[in-house]
């Protein structure tokens, strides 16, 4: 488990550090949860959605930490809870399994909304991911690669700033020498995240 603790020391001293930062935060819940550390991981997710309530993911983990905690009632209104944020900002994949799990524990779900039609996305604009909204369009991919091409279609340019300055903290914090391929691993993981991309 030595890598869960260099993980979970990292995130640790991430989160502390830039303590509005809701990725550091949810990050720290992942590795305490990799760790089997529930309580860390419940308080950290808790944080991220304090932080940041259009996080789904953070309500799904969260319901993950609660539940293997014991916590069934809580963990079934952190689910209901996530669901229809997941729902509102279109995170199919994050939605869909929190609709599982509640199955699985045989507990109601919510009722889905039928989605609005949105308004149709004009010359210039992109309906982004992350803030679920139509934004200004990228003039160019960020990358010249698949993962580049992708940011651009699906990625308005005020999120891709924030993002920006967010991916310089993530190196800053995590030390990550951008020449190691596992680095550059990590460093795409936090951005997919942030940006919202499954
Ligand atoms: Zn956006």
């Amino acid at each position: 488990m030595a890598d869960t603790n260099v993980r979970i020391e990292q995130f640790r001293k991430m989160a502390a550090d830039d303590p509005d930062n809701e990725l550091g935060h949810f990050s720290l819940g992942r590795a305490y949860l990799d760790a089997d550390l529930h309580d860390g991981a419940i308080a950290s997710f808790q944080r991220a959605i304090d932080l940041n309530p259009q996080m789904s993911r953070a309500y799904q983990l969260l319901g993950v930490a609660l539940l293997r905690k014991g916590h069934k009632d809580l963990a079934i209104g952190a689910l209901g809870k996530g669901i229809l944020v997941a729902q509102e900002r279109g995170d199919r994949m994050p939605c869909n399994e929190m609709v599982q799990m509640l199955r699985d524990m045989g507990a109601p779900v919510p009722e889905l909304k039928k989605a609005e039609a949105p308004r149709p996305v004009g010359d210039g604009e992109v309906f982004c991911h992350r803030c679920n909204r139509i934004g200004p369009k990228l003039a160019s991919a960020p990358f010249n690669n698949a993962q580049g091409r992708e940011i651009c279609e699906k990625i308005c340019q005020p999120c891709w700033r924030e993002w920006i300055a967010m991916g310089t903290k993530v190196i800053n914090e995590l030390r990550l020498s951008m020449v190691d391929p596992e680095a550059q691993r990590i460093f795409d993981q936090h951005m997919r995240e942030f940006l919202n991309l499954s």
